[in-house]
């Protein structure tokens, strides 16, 4: 079967409905096409027994790109933002006071005096630091040159893997972490019924724009036929056989996905085989009630290990119950970790929590973000595929700004800034 739309945009992630969106309210004809039955890709959300749990622990950026995006779509993000209150640092698996500020600092016995003052001083210089001089540098380079004492430095580094969910200093470059670190500074947001309520709302502005959102359709090809200087595309084929025509297409996921749909395109191969995905290991519990109301976040120091009680700050647990997020950031070749090694966690922040269990998931190494960024931003791939005429991509691990949903809604927002100037151009 053939169809004719304007834009093609393959999957239904975040990345995909907002580019949807915005295309089709600036008049194109815009067909969605997503292989799984729902939508959301990693922004899904699954409730059980009142408890919603995202797919590993999520939060929005106050000051970065995908709030920026969503607002201009007026999709509503309801949520608290944490302020520091409850939490702790784990370390030799014991809990010792976070050193947030300047009070709990002079507390905290998680470092000695002239650590403290170490501390202090880095993080203040920290937000002063002019990110983009650092390009060409590793964080731990840049660690290792800033930091003295060993006791601060894992504690500096538990803070840069908690902004950027990177456990691998050494891969990750230093100006991105730190312009990543200044930027969670600014404050993030835990969402009331989690991120589905984000697909939720850009489905119903999807639906409001005319866009033809077609689920259970798995694409399996990039059409193109090549021109006199450039390869061009001409639409899509689906796995069952249907052809669209379109005179652009934008491909959301993976880069993997993205090569796969363009057999035999070198540069597109290059891509998938030089990204490192950034993975984590997630436990998430819904409990009925928490044993320590007042224990609510705690940041590994020795190990890259993340808790928090997202339902403090979210209404994400049924009344009086109690919706918990456990992680571990995966580096260095690690893929997958136990179950066990989370609980554990979970047994320092909350003794006694096994007997209000309701329900719980462990998953043990999700895909957080498409590719490690081991080089500045502006060396991404995309938005544009320059040599294919009419493709774009859009991710996480596409185009100069931000990183995790930032990037992919930065990137959406840049592909329908070049598609609407495109079409400005032809019809003058
Ligand atoms: C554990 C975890 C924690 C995270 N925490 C945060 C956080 O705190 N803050 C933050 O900003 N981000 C966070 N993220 C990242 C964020 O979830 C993603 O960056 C964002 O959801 C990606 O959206 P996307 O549209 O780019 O991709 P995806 O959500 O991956 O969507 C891609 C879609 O394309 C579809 N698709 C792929 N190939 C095809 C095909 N051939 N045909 C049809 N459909 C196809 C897929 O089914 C999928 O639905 C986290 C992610 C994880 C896993």
């Amino acid at each position: 079967m053939k169809k004719k739309t304007d834009v093609v945009v393959v999957g239904g992630g975040l990345g995909g409905l907002a580019v949807a969106v915005m295309l089709a309210r600036g008049g194109r004809k815009v067909t969605l096409l997503e292989k799984s039955r729902h939508l959301g890709g990693r922004a899904h959300t699954t409730e059980v027994e009142g408890y919603r749990f995202n797919l590993g622990p999520h939060a929005l950026y106050l000051g970065g790109a995908a709030v920026r995006v969503l607002e201009s779509l007026a999709v509503p993000m309801q949520g608290g933002c944490p302020r520091g209150e409850g939490s702790f640092a784990l370390k030799n698996g014991h809990l010792h006071s976070m050193p947030a500020g300047a009070v709990s600092l002079l507390m905290t016995d998680l470092l000695g005096a002239a650590g403290k003052l170490e501390f202090g001083r880095v993080m203040t210089g920290l937000s002063r630091v002019d990110a983009e001089r650092l390009e060409g540098r590793s964080l731990r380079e840049w660690l290792d040159e800033h930091v003295t004492r060993a006791e601060v430095r894992e504690v500096v580094a538990a803070f840069f893997r908690v902004s950027t969910y990177c456990a691998d200093a050494n891969a990750l470059a230093a100006d991105v972490a730190v312009a990543q670190f200044q930027l969670a500074r600014k404050g993030v947001r835990y969402l009331d019924g989690g991120w589905s309520e984000l697909v939720k709302a850009l489905a119903g502005k999807a639906k409001e724009a005319g866009v033809e959102v077609v689920g259970s359709a798995r694409v399996e090809s990039v059409v193109r036929e090549e021109g006199a200087t450039q390869a061009r595309v001409r639409g899509v084929q689906l796995a069952d056989g249907t052809e669209y025509e379109a005179e652009a297409v934008v491909v959301t996921g993976a880069p993997r996905d993205v090569s796969a749909l363009l057999p035999g395109d070198e540069v597109v191969a290059g891509w998938e085989a030089e990204v490192k995905p950034v993975k984590a290991a997630s436990l998430e519990v819904g409990l009925s009630k928490l044993p320590r109301p007042r224990a609510l976040f705690a940041l590994g120091v020795d190990r890259p290990w993340y808790a928090s009680v997202h339902s403090a700050w979210a209404k994400l647990a049924p009344e009086g119950g109690a919706m918990v997020h456990v992680a571990k950031y995966l580096g260095g070749g690690e893929t997958e970790a136990s179950e066990g090694e989370l609980e554990g966690v979970l047994d320092v922040l909350q003794p006694g929590w096994r007997e209000h269990v309701v329900t719980k998931r462990f998953l043990p190494g999700l895909t957080v973000m498409n590719a490690l960024p081991t080089k500045s931003l502006e060396r991404r791939p995309g938005p544009r595929v320059e040599h294919v005429r009419g493709l774009y991509v859009v991710g996480d691990w596409v185009g100069s700004e931000g990183l995790l949903a930032d990037a992919t809604l930065a990137s959406a927002e840049t592909v329908w800034r070049l598609l609407s100037t495109e079409a400005g151009a032809r019809a003058a």
